[in-house]
């Protein structure tokens, strides 16, 4: 059966018969560069592209608008916690937060989509538009700021930033910084240099 996906299993072929995939790192899946990137999950926001990134380099998790979400949090508390564990000699890992200009979360700053958004998944439609929930147990209702538009790449990179930082499950060997893609020059501007958590509870 044809699908989209046929065409790329061909380039798998050509891929397995080269040598890239034996050119595993040290720790097999702490990458050689000790990185972490997270961006948008728009297909013109691949590293591989806009930053050149190899076979091996970098742990890359997209997501909508590159946020944070609770699930990236747990991923970086568990590498957080295989760095202590099975790579103790170090270096720290670094955590790089890639926002970008033109993000089609933007579609959730508009009120009609957003709502309709809502109503069909569930998701907390004043969490969606980046407005505090005001009583979250009483109302039930989450206050997971996640989803958020990237109207302005700069300050929802500093949240996020802010948001990993301050999270006492990242490891104080860990750093992260936060940076914005500007698509139309295909530049990438660090808006925050990389900083150390403050709350951690782990070593
Ligand atoms: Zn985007």
């Amino acid at each position: 059966m044809s699908s989209n996906l046929t065409p790329l299993l061909e380039r798998n072929r050509a891929f397995a018969e080269t040598d890239t995939r034996t050119h595993t790192p040290r720790a097999p899946f702490l990458p050689h560069q000790g990185l972490f990137i997270v961006t948008c999950m728009d297909s013109r926001t691949d590293p591989a592209d806009f930053l050149g990134l190899r076979f091996g380099e970098a742990i890359v998790a997209r997501t909508v608008g590159g946020r944070v979400t609770p699930a990236i949090i747990q991923a970086l508390a568990f590498i957080g916690y295989v760095v202590e564990t099975k790579a103790p000699e170090g270096p720290y890992f670094e955590v790089a937060i890639i926002h970008h200009t033109d993000c089609g979360s933007t579609l959730l700053a508009d009120e009609e989509f957003r709502q309709g958004f809502a109503e069909r998944t569930g998701y907390d439609d004043d969490a969606l538009t980046g407005l505090p929930v005001l009583d979250p147990a009483a109302t039930g209702r989450s206050n997971d700021a996640s989803g958020f538009p990237v109207l302005d790449p700069a300050a929802t990179v500093r949240a996020d930033v802010e948001r990993a930082l301050s999270d006492p499950r990242i490891s104080s060997r860990i750093t992260v910084s936060g940076h914005v893609y500007d698509v139309d020059t295909g530049l990438v501007a660090t808006v925050v240099e990389p900083a150390s958590p403050r709350a951690s509870a782990i070593r």
